[in-house]
């Protein structure tokens, strides 16, 4: 479902590179990609999102048989509407907007994609099933950190999409929050058929995920370290 070949990414500053020469994940399959800080995990989950891209020759990302690099901007758009879910790391919720308003918000985004009421029934059914149908009519803004991470994992599940990207999504939790939240993901991607992709830092959860991906052998610097010895004072 994701095939990954011979990828090289560089941010325009050219600080930072990330080189994958093969990574290819199943569909239905949940995989955890773990790694330290600044190794290149958001990177490349926007990768695959197609939120990043690399020039033509620097590689192909490939979801469920769409070359992401290859689309222009409005087909990317539309390509991440009808196949990803995403769970950004700061949930990226509209402040302004209530709990059912942010869950609906894929609905706001593309012409194609238009309020039903079957939708709003869907909305309502997954808050349902992470607890927080009682603050659906509720801003936002009062909610606590875990609530609102709830409400980002129901829009990013919306509208059942083939592949779910949550990038760290127990960072700021205590143990036993982390271990719900990461359940309910796997839940839910298992109910709408979706395969999960997620960030952690957290080993005790590797447990509950098919497979495990570590990140460390892809970290590459564009700019070398000084050498230790025999450099210039
Ligand atoms: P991780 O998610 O593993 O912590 P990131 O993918 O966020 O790592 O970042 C990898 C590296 O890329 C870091 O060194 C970070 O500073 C750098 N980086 C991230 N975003 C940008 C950007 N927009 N422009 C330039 N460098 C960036
Ligand atoms: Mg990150």
């Amino acid at each position: 479902m994701i095939s990954i070949n011979q990828l090289h990414f560089t941010y325009q500053d050219g600080q930072f590179a990330l080189r994958i020469p093969e990574l290819c994940l199943e569909t239905q399959e949940s995989t955890a990609i773990v790694g330290p800080s600044g190794s290149g995990k958001t990177t490349l989950l926007n990768l695959i999102a197609g939120i990043l891209t690399v020039p033509s020759g620097d590689g192909e990302v490939i979801v469920n048989g769409i070359s992401v690099q290859k689309l222009n901007d409005a087909e990317r758009r539309l390509f991440r509407l009808r196949n990803i879910g995403l769970v950004f790391q700061d949930f990226q919720l509209i402040e302004y907007l209530t709990v059912t308003e942010n869950v609906l918000l894929p609905c706001r985004i593309h012409s194609s994609v238009l309020l039903t009421a079957s939708l709003r029934e869907r909305a309502k059914e997954l808050l349902d099933s992470v607890g927080i149908l009682p603050l659906q009519n509720r801003p936002v803004t009062r909610l606590s950190q875990g609530e609102r991470q709830r409400v980002a994992i129901c829009r990013a599940l919306l509208l059942s999409p083939p592949l779910v990207l949550a990038d760290e999504p127990t960072g700021n939790l205590d143990p036993i929050s982390s271990v719900r939240i990461v359940d309910l993901l796997l839940r839910q991607a298992a109910l709408a058929k979706s395969t999960l992709i997620m960030v952690t830092h957290d080993h005790s959860l590797l447990n509950r995920i098919d497979r495990v991906v570590p990140f460390e052998p892809f970290l590459q610097r564009a700019i070398p370290e000084p050498a230790a010895e025999g450099a210039a004072p």
